[in-house]
């Protein structure tokens, strides 16, 4: 028997809590519980003189949060766009922790940056992308916006004869970028990391579909020579919209610009034979980003960039100084992050993906898209609802109307923040809110692992109950 260290004592104690918070998912409520007041009062200890040992840490943290801790991880879950935790993920998460590389750079965890290679080359698979395609395992969609306009940056003016890189932008030939107009908000937040200004985005408007037209991004590309970057989405995140890239990409290149794509959850339906065809052409444009926390349901924070020119890609990113040794054959982390030290992400997804398999990934798409589609209906079909958008793919909008006689669309406004919250006190499921083209409305969004059939019944019969209790 190994001695019981302070270590190994803290650990499964950690281990212990998981379980029971896992274990205790179906009867919990979802939406979280405690006051900000409660959270603070019980978190906000003096920080003592003295240290407190470990396992009594860990007890105590987990008390002093009850309550406080969102149901995100549960299978009826249906709030923003936020998957949970595979198994093999959260495993290989936690030796993550245990082994506490720095992913860095090869010569400060070899497996880790192995691990890298191998699940970049299936993830490349998986979406249909060549096999030149550079990788990035950053933070989120948002870092992958980042690394991907940065590469994109790069190209655009080298083409003019810019390095940015060092040169700056201070003098540069002004870039322009076409965005989807309704893009997630963390592509302008990018645009403005990156230093390219949010006055130089010029909004492509969406069709009914909420797609952009050719004709559209043909007026916008033929207004300037400009040098251009388009930005098209793979999944929009009210009615997963998807452009039609398979005409957009080829317009685009044929005018010098470069394509990039937000497929934060979008991306994922190139990987299902039944969802594919959403995506036509995706792979003809220059970069991609999307989420490994949301759909693939490994745990926060992962996110992947995707580059067609590998070359434009480690230019914005790579950093060389004579204390880190270079890979050489092996792959360098640094060249394809925006981040120095940083954890070995390449674990937990290298784990998802052996755990799903091909077979396993689609069919996760496949199943989260009829749950949210059958919530969705379900709901939609509940007296005093209404469907607004049945998405495609796996999001879907839901609107309550105002029984009253003569009631406005400002009611129906009130009326559906109401149900909403309704439903999300009575701890049975969670939606979140959104204004779409001017009217409130319920999203529900599913790509977590863990949601059932089952889920989606008692998800039904908890909006009823709220109807009801609020009719
Ligand atoms: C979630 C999301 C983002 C932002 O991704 P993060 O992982 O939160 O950085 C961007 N675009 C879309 C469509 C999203 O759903």
């Amino acid at each position: 028997m190994p001695t019981e260290t302070p270590e190994r004592a803290a650990l499964k104690r950690a281990a212990e809590h998981a379980f029971a918070w896992l274990d205790g998912l179906d009867a919990r409520s979802v939406a979280t519980t405690a006051t900000l007041e409660e959270m603070r009062g019980r978190l906000g200890r003096p920080l003592a003189d003295q240290g407190v040992a470990a396992t009594q840490v860990i007890d105590d943290l987990v008390a002093d949060v009850e309550g406080g801790i969102l149901g995100s991880q549960s299978g009826r879950f249906f709030g923003w766009v936020i998957g949970g935790g595979l198994p093999a993920a959260m495993a290989a998460d936690w030796l993550t922790t245990a082994w506490d590389q720095n992913a860095g750079i090869h010569a400060c965890g070899p497996a880790a940056s192995v691990v890298e290679e191998i699940a970049a080359g299936w993830l490349k698979d998986l979406f249909d992308l060549s096999a030149e395609t550079s990788v990035g395992f950053v933070t989120g969609t948002q870092m992958a916006h980042a690394t991907c306009l940065a590469a994109a940056r790069h190209a655009v003016l080298r083409d003019r004869g810019w390095d940015v890189e060092a040169q700056g932008l201070a003098g540069s030939p002004p870039i322009r970028i076409l965005a989807n107009a309704d893009r997630h908000g963390s592509v302008d937040r990018a645009v403005r990391f990156i230093g390219l200004g949010s006055d130089n985005i010029v909004p492509l408007a969406t069709d009914e579909d909420g797609r952009v037209a050719p004709s559209v991004l043909a007026a916008a590309l033929a207004a300037s020579t400009a040098p251009t970057i388009v930005v098209l989405q793979a999944g929009e995140l009210n009615r997963a919209a998807f452009d039609p890239f398979e005409t957009l990409a080829p317009m685009a290149r044929a005018a010098g610009a470069w394509t990039h794509v937000d497929g934060a959850f979008g991306l994922w339906a190139k990987t299902s034979p039944a969802y594919r065809h959403l995506a036509k052409g995706l792979e003809l444009c220059d970069s991609w980003t999307t989420d490994a926390h949301k759909y693939l349901n490994v745990p926060y924070d992962s996110g992947l960039a995707f580059v067609r020119d590998a070359q434009a890609h480690r230019a914005a990113m790579t950093l060389s100084t004579s204390y880190l040794p270079a890979g050489g054959a092996a792959r360098d982390q640094i060249d394809w992050n925006p981040e120095f030290s940083r954890r070995a992400r390449g674990f937990a997804i290298y784990a998802a993906l052996r755990e799903l398999g091909r077979d396993g990934v689609a069919n996760l798409v496949d199943r989260t898209c009829r749950h949210a589609q059958a919530v969705t209906a379900g709901i939609g079909a509940l007296p005093g609802a209404q469907v607004v958008v049945s998405s495609n793919l796996n999001q879907g909008l839901v609107r309550f109307l105002s029984p009253e006689a003569g009631a406005s669309e400002a009611d129906h406004d009130r009326r559906t923040d109401a149900v909403i919250a309704a439903i999300n006190a009575s701890g049975e499921a969670l939606f979140g809110g959104v204004t779409y083209r001017g009217r409130r409305c319920m999203r529900v969004s599913a790509c977590n692992w863990r949601t059932s059939e089952a889920d989606v019944a008692r998800t039904i019969e908890a909006a009823r109950a709220a109807l009801t209790a609020n009719s």
